[in-house]
């Protein structure tokens, strides 16, 4: 490959890292201050996606989503396990392993399910997986049954490894589809209330407290999950959390009645927002996972009310953080690393290797899903303005993305 010329390129506290990067771009000057023209950011890590293999190839494949991820400037990903089969045993595990060896452009972990079928009745195999997997999660659903997560937590900490809540009360759900606010007060919708989401957490921490394994809640939304968390921190649990990009720049004021719109947990309040920005600004929140969630454009025609969960995130979360989060002053550009890089490798234990990838700051651009790899193209964020455009990402010495 022909070196690129690049004249300022700001690191991101990695001097290692600095020394690699400079086999692949000729690079004049390496910044140490606010990032000028270029960046380069070690391989961003999500602990929180979804591939749709084995099972549902139609949506996303192992491919197509970490081609999408190394767009985005991911080099690691941790995929959730509502697939069919879902790997709840060696066995079904092995499938997805195999789709992974073959596909994979990026580092992908797998998660194992918690319990068989994710239908939260028998426990799945954990033993069986535990060398093989990042953690454990039902993604998708709560964990109902309290003896259930109990034995789950005994288990996961016997391996030493980490449950992964999707927190959600399913008797609190009332055929819900959006927040329970103001827009679905005033446009006739059923609102999912916030209690669903906190009430779980409040249980698990207290299953945390008593058992004492390592826990990490998914997709935190609400201002009370916030302070419930923080406060478990305060208290010595061993707790980490994730929120969305999408949950940090936009609330229930801002839907539309359109498919795109609609994700679990549902865009919250203003309040809940703000709260969780305070979250990520004093380090109750550790992680931004996107929770990118690919569907058929046919399942996400169908508006707020019958269109299937979840929304794409992965090409969009350095941009719209970097352009509404760093550059509004609401977080520094160390801070948002810490919440895109090292605290999830932290938490999660997974290495960072020779992966980064360069982006031009000063590109500005409009959304435009058509442009994605993932074969996912609903996001909420379509026609947003955003700055910060990916020029090559390099995982594990190896160009994995190169924009044209
Ligand atoms: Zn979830």
């Amino acid at each position: 490959m022909e070196k690129r010329n690049v004249n300022l390129v700001h690191i991101a506290s990695n001097s290692d890292l600095g020394v690699f990067v400079s086999n692949f771009l000729e690079v004049n000057a390496f910044g140490v201050s606010n990032p000028c023209e270029y960046a380069v950011f070690p391989g961003f890590c999500d602990v929180h996606v979804h591939f749709r293999e084995p099972g549902f190839s139609y949506k996303e494949t192992i491919v197509s989503g970490s081609k999408a991820s190394a767009r985005g400037g991911y080099t690691a990903v941790c995929t959730m396990p509502n697939l069919n089969p879902v790997p709840d045993s060696a066995e079904n595990l092995a499938q997805q392993l195999r789709l992974i060896e073959e596909g994979a452009c990026i580092h992908v972990y797998p998660y194992g399910a918690i319990t068989i079928g994710e239908k939260g009745e028998v426990m799945a195999d954990l033993s069986a997986m535990a060398a093989n997997v990042c953690g454990f999660s039902d993604d998708g659903r709560g964990v109902q049954n309290d003896d259930m997560m109990r034995t789950a937590m005994k288990k996961a900490k016997e391996l030493g490894k980490m449950i992964v809540a999707h927190c959600e009360v399913n008797e609190l759900l009332r055929g819900g589809y959006i927040h329970d606010g103001e827009y679905a007060a005033t446009h006739g919708h059923r609102g999912i209330c916030s209690e669903s989401e906190w009430a779980q957490i409040e249980r698990d921490l207290k299953l945390v407290e008593e058992i004492g394994c390592k826990y990490h809640v998914c997709h935190i939304s609400t201002k009370e999950s916030v302070e419930i968390i923080r406060q478990a921190k305060a208290r010595g649990v061993d707790v980490t959390c994730e929120t969305g990009p999408h949950y940090l720049v936009m609330d229930d004021s801002m839907l539309q009645e359109e498919g795109r719109f609609k994700m679990n947990p549902p865009l919250r309040s203003k309040e809940d927002r703000e709260a969780l920005i305070r979250g990520i600004q004093d380090g109750t929140i550790d992680c931004i996972a996107t929770d990118h969630a690919p569907h058929s454009a046919e399942e996400k025609s169908k508006g707020l009310e019958k269109s299937a969960f979840g929304v794409v995130g992965i090409e969009t979360a350095f941009p719209i953080c970097y352009t509404y989060l760093v550059k509004t002053g609401i977080i520094t550009m160390d801070k948002l690393m810490e919440l895109l890089v090292w605290n999830p490798r932290k938490r999660f234990d997974l290495p960072l290797g020779n992966d980064f990838s360069l982006w031009d700051l000063r590109a500005e651009y409009q959304i435009d899903p058509n442009e994605f790899l993932s074969m996912g193209k609903a996001t909420p964020f379509q026609g947003w303005m955003a700055q910060g455009k990916c020029l090559l990402t390099v995982c594990d010495g190896k160009i994995v993305y190169q924009a044209d």
